[in-house]
């Protein structure tokens, strides 16, 4: 079968910049060649900078979004901690379950979705939790929380708690700053606003929470001091085997963040916070109804409430098929009244932001 050629503007892997899909053309390196162990150590120094971090042990770990998460709790929570979780989408309740099979004790803090995390409310959840976790970008409802104002709000209440933030939607996209942000441990996506193909978990972890981890976790494969010695490098010390590294996909995430940053983290920003805003605004003239609380929109991923009486997958079909564009369906319960929009990295572009309001305009008829 022949493949076909789409604009991918669901929540899924976004179309990823041109560089990074030619570094997955490129030939092959082993990986202990030292060339690629330059382009590995060279990674997550590149990596520290869209994380805003300082952190030695900065990497891209083997697996997708979901491994990060899981690496965070299996290496960090004991059986029986109390985990307080910010539930406001899919993702917050992602965490509740993996943190569960961890053996955490979970306090979820529920919202309604489409809304962001209540500060307040996740701090009274629990007096003295060993975690606290949020998502910074709900991908299942477009919706940004405050992870800085959370980082701070546990700090001034003098909180031991390590603070978790999944950046899965957020990273190059808009702000992450998680030095300034007190955050302890962070996990990421290749496949969003980095605008590279799924595949890696961009992770960091603190001092902190390095001395806190479990030394021997429930686990071979994610336990963060085994991994740590092989990504060696400026996360320091020597580099021992532990996995083979999936060469062709680190290099690929080496050109992309190469081509964010030759950009500039800011003019990146910049252009995601204008596609977003002129594709919101576009469909509001529509007639649409965006879906995320006002204020709280991600640029990056736009909620739209599908029409009363529009067949919500038929429209999807319709653009897949008529203009080879793909938009999601809405998350959970609002599988077929929400669709998904995102507008990610190589995507984040005035010119993608009119090419789908325009074919939208003609599938609705409006
Ligand atoms: N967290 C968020 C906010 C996500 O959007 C996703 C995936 O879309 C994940 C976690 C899980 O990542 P993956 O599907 O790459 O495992």
């Amino acid at each position: 079968m022949a493949l076909v050629d789409r604009v991918l503007l669901g929540p899924g892997p976004s179309t990823p910049y041109p560089e990074a899909t030619a570094a997955l053309a490129a030939p092959l390196l082993g990986h202990l060649d030292p060339e690629f162990l330059r382009i590995l150590d060279e990674t997550c120094d590149r990596l520290r900078v869209v994380w805003g971090t300082g952190n030695r042990r900065t990497l891209p770990l083997s697996g997708t979004g979901s491994i990060g998460m899981e690496a965070a709790f299996v290496n960090t929570v004991r059986h029986g901690d109390p985990v307080v979780v910010a539930v406001n989408g899919l993702f917050g309740e992602r965490m509740c379950e993996v943190a569960a099979r961890h053996g955490a004790e979970v306090h979820r803090v529920d919202h309604e979705w489409g809304q962001p995390v209540d500060v307040e409310r996740v701090l009274a959840a629990h007096p003295a939790p060993a975690l606290v976790g949020a998502v910074h970008a709900e991908t299942s409802t477009g919706v940004r929380s405050d992870v800085g104002a959370l980082g701070a709000a546990l700090r001034a209440r003098g909180d031991s708690a390590l603070l978790l933030a999944d950046c899965v939607t957020s990273l190059a996209g808009i702000e992450v700053a998680v030095d300034d942000w007190n955050v302890d441990l962070a996990y990421s996506g290749t496949q969003k606003c980095l605008g590279v193909a799924p595949g890696l978990a961009p992770f960091t972890i603190n001092e902190r929470a390095w001395e806190r981890r479990i030394p021997r976790p429930a686990t071979w494969y994610l336990d963060l001091g085994l991994i740590g010695d092989y990504v060696g490098g400026s996360a320091g010390g020597g580099r021992t085997y532990h996995h083979t590294a999936p060469v062709a996909m680190i290099a690929s995430l080496h050109a992309g963040l190469g081509r964010v940053l030759e950009e500039g983290l800011p003019a990146v920003h910049a252009r995601h916070a204008e596609a977003g805003r002129r594709l919101q605004e576009g469909l509001e003239e529509m007639g649409l109804s965006l879906f995320a609380a006002a204020g709280q929109r991600l640029p990056e991923l736009t909620t739209v409430r599908v029409p009363e009486g529009v067949d919500a997958a038929a429209v999807r079909g319709r653009l897949l098929t008529e203009y080879g564009i793909e938009i999601g369906a809405g998350a959970g319960e609002y599988a077929s009244t929400v669709w998904r929009i995102g507008l990610m990295g190589h995507n984040a572009r005035l010119d993608r932001a009119e090419l789908v309001l325009a074919a939208l305009r003609r599938v609705l008829g409006r």
